[in-house]
């Protein structure tokens, strides 16, 4: 016996997923809990590997099983499949394990001829919605199954509607002229009749969904969302219910809850009279599903009484499709609703309030990087009143930003990557667009409501999105855009400015601002005035009380800390020094450090940077007033405080009273074909031991200050690129003598930690060396990474991108930790250091420190803490109590 590859939805449900499909087990679901829903079965996923390993034939026993379970629908529904008189009709869905672009699209009306075509006329004594039906179904099979060009079919219908009509305004007569036309232009592209054989018709379009799988788009897509090419689709064919029937039928989509603010309302929209994908598509535009309440009340009852139903039982926001034929409903589809990051929280900490789910269930919810559209801009609103308003769509997405105008989402991708920010507007997108959406600012359609293709796409990508905005047409030949009722055309490559939160497109340039969130945070905003604010801090206050990896920030200014600390870093985590020698004419004194001859000359440099330095340090103890501070020594190699260009040199060497030769010389002395591997690190300490003296005394008197002001000051010295312990020793014993120094000269004691940056791989390979004089290790993964993968940072971009694009590499391991190779070193770097010293403190301050991925990976070796930019803090707390969720599956 063959395997069983066919399920009835009565046989399916909820946790079946992988092998059904999300549509599937949604459908079976619903089935199962006595929702209305047209009979039929799935094909499992199961079967479409089982094809792909066959070289693309269907499996043992596959057609025999479709054929059987046909039967069984056609006794339940009392049709018969390509029977003349009283014709089943069937739609054909794809459906993976997760809804993605690319995948086949739903054909409908599957089954009908010529002689069906006139059964179903007949029967339903509606020659016109036959005649709808057929052209939908030439129309649906020809494009997606035959794959012939969607547009020319577009080209004909709009050509048939005129100026003024619409597609319901056209007769039977011409309906059924377009369909014919439809199979002229088939058979002259794709150079086949079309099937007339139902059978034929229904296993051409069960093997275009199972080849969808491996088109282009669903592979890219799958890239794009690291989902293995390995889970295969499902089939779902299915009874056809009518929404075309007339003005007493219809079709639409709806979400439980508003997916762009998470206010707990119905949300959708739905076209009477229509089909399918009408209301996504954006052929008419569609009314809100609040006048469903008055045009059909009992319909409306009914339809949000499953649809809190449904919520209750998924214990989730559903994104429900429905169709009424002629007065009865019938649902199609229900899954957890895609959603903004805002929408997510605010849903989250509603549905625990409401007793509905748990707080653990609340932060497994919300995807870490979700966070970031808290503090997504908005439009200056003093700004916008003062800007020419071009038009208001709906608001699809969140964000606010400026771009200039492509019509062509390839173009789009092109011009964005040579760095030009483009906004893609179309009358409305497709799946096919995907790479110039995920490459624009923003998205803003002519056509299509909150649930269209566009809207959906933007939400997921956390993108600014506005839709539906009627006044727009676009002239895709003239490169054009005209806004009705004015005589602006704006051209391709003209600024405009788009706002996710209100609808409205601006003219021009408008100047964006800080989220609310943001504000708050910068004391702009008071917390009690921001429900985001309240919804964000909340729900973040629960990742707090389940995690338990440390999370601090990298941050180099009293600004930054301050930031920080308001976003809930515990403490930083790496405050770099450098970046203090930068500022003001700072630069002066440290190039004449620099180039100094003696170790005397030296010092009267340093000298005069110590006290800034100083001053610096007071700021930072000051804001993070009884936190930890990791402060690490000079980095990076010296030329690159440097001046370069010939006038530059001129410059300086006049300021500093040298010749330009000597300084010329000087520089040229310090160019490194290396400086990656070159002298940096604790090796500048090693060679100027006065410059690591200057930093350590510069931190104590800055903590000595601070803590006779009755600050509480836990300073960290951490010294960089240490492979050996001699070096840790050698750098080790000047902070120590200098802090032994300043606390008898101050009479206070400073409670210090002194430990080293682990970035060298040798570094983690002799860990318990390192940790007989190193009471913290700090994992600096970006210099770990390059030199584990021997690929400089700085040269990677030419190459890696293709690694990754190639497959050779899952990611790009300077985003996404890899946890195999460099990740090794990590877990044996703590294991071998706390085999020294057990109480080791240790964390990590890469930029993989804000990556959830990484920031669960270090949770797992023990990490005690991860540090990354201050506006990935949130993003980190989460994923440091999901991390914890995780472990206890
Ligand atoms: P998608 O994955 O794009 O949502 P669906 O398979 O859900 O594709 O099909 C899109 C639309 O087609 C549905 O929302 C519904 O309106 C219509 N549809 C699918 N199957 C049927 C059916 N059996 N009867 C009526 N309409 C259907
Ligand atoms: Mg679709
Ligand atoms: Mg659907």
């Amino acid at each position: 016996m063959s395997k069983k590859w066919v399920y009835l939805f009565t046989e399916g449900n909820a946790s079946m997923r992988d092998l059904l499909g999300g549509k599937g087990a949604g459908v079976a679901e619903m089935t199962r809990t006595g929702v209305p829903v047209p009979p039929g079965f799935t094909i499992t996923t199961e079967a479409c590997n089982e094809y792909y390993a066959r070289g693309k034939q269907f499996p043992e026993g596959l057609w025999e099983q479709t054929l059987a379970a046909l039967k069984v629908i056609e006794e339940q529904v009392g049709k018969k499949f390509g029977d003349p008189d009283n014709p089943l009709l069937v739609s054909v869905r794809s459906g993976a394990r997760e809804s993605m672009p690319g995948m086949m699209d739903t054909v409908l009306n599957l089954g009908l001829n010529k002689e069906t075509l006139a059964g179903l006329a007949r029967l339903t004594n509606n020659p016109r919605f036959a005649a709808d039906a057929y052209r939908r179904f030439v129309q649906l099979f020809g494009k997606i199954v035959l794959g012939v060009d969607g547009e020319k079919f577009e080209h004909v219908m709009s050509e048939a509607k005129g100026r003024d009509r619409q597609d319901t305004d056209l007769t039977a007569e011409e309906l059924m002229q377009i369909a014919e036309t439809f199979k002229a232009i088939i058979k002259e592209d794709a150079g086949v009749d079309f099937p007339e054989d139902p059978y034929e018709q229904l296993r051409m379009a069960i093997t275009a969904v199972f080849n969808s799988w491996m088109g282009r788009r669903a592979v890219d897509y799958r890239r794009v969302y690291k989902i293995p090419d390995t889970l295969g689709t499902g089939v779902n064919v299915q009874t056809m219910v009518f929404g075309n029937m007339g003005n007493d039928s219809a079709t639409g989509v709806a979400f439980t809850r508003n997916p762009a603010t998470g206010a707990d309302e119905l949300y959708g929209e739905y076209l009477v009279n229509a089909q399918g994908e009408d209301v996504v598509a954006g052929i008419r535009t569609p009314k809100p599903i609040s006048k469903l309440r008055e045009e059909m009340p009992e319909v409306y009852e009914q339809f949000s009484q499953i649809a809190k139903m449904l919520e209750r039982h998924y214990k989730d926001v559903q994104d429900v499709e429905f169709t009424i034929e002629r007065g009865k409903l019938w649902m199609l589809q229900t899954r957890n609703g895609k959603r903004t990051g805002m929408a997510a929280v605010k849903i989250a900490v509603d549905m625990v309030n409401e007793g509905l789910i748990d707080k653990r269930t609340a932060l497994r919810r919300v995807q870490p990087e979700m966070l970031n559209q808290f503090l997504f801009p908005i439009v200056n609103p003093a700004a916008a009143e003062h800007a020419t308003r071009l038009a208001r769509g709906l608001a699809a997405g969140p964000g606010a930003a400026q771009g200039r105008i492509v019509l062509d989402p390839d173009e789009a991708a092109a011009r964005s990557e040579q760095g030009e920010r483009v906004i893609l507007v179309r009358t409305e997108t497709a799946p096919e667009d995907f790479h110039g959406m995920v490459a624009s600012q923003a998205i803003l359609t002519a056509r299509g409501g909150l649930t269209s293709h566009a809207a959906v796409v933007a939400r997921q990508l956390g993108k600014c999105c506005v839709c539906g905005c009627g006044d727009l047409e676009i002239d895709y030949k003239a490169g054009a855009v005209h806004v009705h009722g004015t005589d602006v055309i704006l051209k391709d490559g003209d600024w405009i400015t788009v706002d996710g939160h209100s609808g409205w497109v601006y003219a021009g340039q408008v100047e964006t601002q800080e989220a609310e969130v943001i504000q708050v945070i910068r004391g702009q905003m008071k917390p009690e005035d921001s429900k985001l604010y309240g919804y964000f801090t909340t729900f973040l206050s629960w990742a707090d009380e389940v995690r338990r990896l440390g999370v601090r920030a990298n941050a180099d200014t009293p600004t930054d800390a301050r930031v920080a600390r308001l976003f809930g870093a515990e403490g930083i985590g790496l405050c770099r020094t450098e970046h203090m020698f930068f500022e003001g004419d700072r630069i002066d004194a440290v190039r004449e450090m620099i180039v100094a001859d003696t170790p005397e000359d030296r010092r009267r440099a340093l000298a005069k940077i110590e006290p800034l330095q100083q001053g610096d340090f007071e700021g930072i103890f000051e804001v993070m007033d009884g936190l930890p501070v990791t402060i690490r020594t000079l980095d990076p190699p010296l030329h690159e405080f440097l001046p370069h260009g010939d006038r530059e040199i001129e410059e300086l060497a006049h300021k500093m009273g040298i010749d330009v030769a000597t300084l010329k010389a000087k520089i040229e002395g310090l160019r490194e074909a290396n400086p990656m591997l070159g002298f940096r690190g604790c090796r500048l300490g090693i060679e100027y031991p006065e410059i690591t003296e200057m930093q350590a005394r510069a931190i104590f008197h800055a903590a000595a200050n601070c803590q006779a002001r009755g600050i509480k000051v836990h300073p960290e010295i951490m010294i960089p690129l240490v492979g050996d312990v001699s070096e840790l020793r050698m750098q080790g014993d000047i902070v120590r003598r200098v802090a032994d120094e300043v606390m008898a000269e101050t009479g206070q004691k400073i409670d210090y930690l002194l430990g080293t940056m682990i970035e060298v791989p040798r570094a983690a390979l002799t860990a318990d060396k390192i940790a007989t004089i190193a009471e913290f290790f700090s994992f600096g993964t970006n210099d770990l990474t390059q030199m584990t993968f021997g690929m400089s940072r700085d040269d990677a971009g030419r190459f890696l991108p293709l690694y990754v694009e190639r497959k050779l590499l899952k990611d790009d391991p300077f985003e996404v930790l890899d946890q195999e190779g460099v990740g090794q070193l990590v877990r044996m770097g703590v294991e071998r250091g706390r085999s020294t010293r057990p109480d080791l403190k240790t964390g990590i301050c890469g930029e993989h420190g804000g990556e959830p991925e990484s920031v669960k990976f270090c949770h797992r070796v023990g990490l005690n803490y991860v540090s990354c930019s201050p506006y990935r803090v949130v993003i980190a707390r989460l994923a440091a109590a999901q991390a914890v969720l995780e472990e206890q599956k």
